[in-house]
């Protein structure tokens, strides 16, 4: 695909810095760029990346705007896979925006948001996969979201979907020999058809499936939630896991009246804690009552609840929540106060249970490490070498689902034309991931996540 059009904008971000880029990309960069640059150093010809200093003046009044860097790739070698130039100039904003209006004047189009990223993957650049990568890693918070953006930009997942996708295209492939010339070919041994395709394609698709469960945290960050009773210690606690005295802590219960958010990192995975309001079973006024409905809402928004509860209170004084508000799977029990009072037994209502002093600090090592057990799935707090997004696990459940029902036809003995229109329609929903088959507005969904000149 080519586009007819120059695209610029200011690449750098909205801010003064030492240095702004502006970019423009399309078959007319280079000429534009010359209708606005001066060179004023000793070179002859403008050699492929290169860089050149010189002048940028305004091409209808022929203003001097600013003293700047200029460096031509041309196509097919450059991000976009067009012709492109970067402008490097002072970072004030003001003369970014006067050098970036002198290229529009000069033929230049303003860029969409991520029009340039857009382009390289309409010019096979990247691929659909990569190019989320790359807002990915704009956006990343913490090492792990870095890392998986980086994998994910080398091809990480691209990589492990074309080895499926090279082994649909072998099966369809042996499966069309035999349609076509049966007669004069051996015949398909079915069974081992079968357990090549479970081998090759469908098992890798369930591998790639349960990295996107056991990463999810890893990419998006974590949501927890601290409940409890009155006076249990989740502020307390809620500052011990923060690392810094955000809540109010005091022996007056109902002292959080609201919820209040703040983030953490650890192994680093970013952590999004919410401390509660303390939940009772009979509010004290109506204050109490909206905050504590307020408590409940960030109880089913969390990833994870961590149900606060104090030793030293008898299990009657404590039960003034109900365990059935709390998610079975997506609890922790922490019995706070270890200090002051040794665990007695207490039914912890078939969650796992672990013991802290939010004073002393003790438990709290095993507390983020039992969390991030928990949310994870795994003992090893590292995340999965390639970890899908949501829009990569719809393709991919359904990929393996088409392909388990076409696994399913082959054992119920049905055709090969039969079983070759399941292949079929297995490639297309897995070449929805990288972007072959990815409709319009899924590809307009993602490219708007960009922001201006990337
Ligand atoms: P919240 O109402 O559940 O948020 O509880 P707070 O964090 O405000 O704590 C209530 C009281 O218990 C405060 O006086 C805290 O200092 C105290 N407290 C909290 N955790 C511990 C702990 O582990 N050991 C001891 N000895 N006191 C604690």
């Amino acid at each position: 695909m080519r586009y007819v059009s120059t695209i610029a904008a200011i690449s750098t971000a909205p801010a003064v810095g030492a240095v702004s880029i502006i970019r423009l990309s399309g078959p007319e960069a280079l000429n534009i760029a010359w209708r606005i640059f001066t060179p004023l150093d000793s070179a002859k010809d403008w050699l492929p990346r290169q860089m050149r200093f010189g002048r940028i003046n305004d091409p209808e009044g022929g203003q001097l705007l600013d003293e700047v860097l200029c460096v031509w790739f041309p196509a097919p070698h450059s991000f976009t896979g067009e012709e492109v130039c970067e402008i490097q100039g002072h970072g004030g904003l003001a003369v970014t925006g006067q050098v970036l209006a002198a290229a529009l004047k000069a033929g230049a189009e303003m860029a969409q948001p991520g029009e340039f990223t857009r382009r390289a993957f309409m010019n096979g650049r990247l691929d659909l996969a990569q190019a989320e990568a790359v807002a990915d890693l704009v956006a990343a918070r913490s090492d792990a979201e870095i890392r998986l953006a980086a994998r994910q930009l080398a091809g990480g997942l691209s990589g492990k979907v074309a080895e499926i996708h090279k082994a649909l295209i072998a099966a369809l492939a042996e499966l069309t020999a035999d349609i076509d010339f049966g007669d004069d070919l051996e015949p398909l041994e079915m069974k081992s058809f079968r357990e090549r395709l479970e081998v090759m394609a469908l098992s890798p698709l369930e591998r790639l499936l349960a990295d996107g469960r056991a990463g999810r945290p890893f990419r998006e960050g974590l949501r927890l939630a601290l409940v409890g009773a009155p006076n249990v210690g989740k502020s307390s606690l809620f500052n011990l896991l923060v690392g810094s005295d955000r809540a109010m802590v005091s022996s007056v219960p109902g002292t959080t009246r609201d919820f209040i958010t703040a983030g953490a990192a650890w192994s680093g995975l970013v952590v999004e804690l919410c401390d509660t309001a303390g939940l009772s079973a009979a509010p004290r006024d109506e204050l109490d009552a909206l905050g504590q409905q307020r408590s409940r809402a960030q109880l089913t928004q969390a990833d994870l609840v961590l149900w606060v509860r104090d030793l030293t209170r008898s299990e009657q004084d404590d039960e003034t929540l109900d365990p059935e508000e709390l998610p079975l799977d997506r609890t922790l029990v922490v019995l706070n106060k270890v200090d002051l009072a040794r665990p007695v037994k207490r039914p912890g209502q078939g969650r796992p249970e672990l013991t802290v002093s939010a004073r002393t600090g003790e438990g709290l090592d095993q507390l983020k490490a039992a969390i991030l057990k928990l949310a994870t799935g795994r003992d090893d707090p590292t995340p999965p070498e390639v970890v899908p997004n949501l829009r990569h696990q719809i393709a991919l459940t359904r990929t393996a689902e088409i392909l388990t029902e076409t696994i399913a036809d082959l054992k119920a003995g049905q055709p090969p034309d039969i079983v070759s229109l399941g292949l079929k329609s297995a490639l297309n929903a897995l070449e929805v991931i990288c972007g072959r088959t990815a409709p319009d507005d899924i590809l307009a969904e993602i490219f708007s996540r960009f922001c201006l000149g990337k």
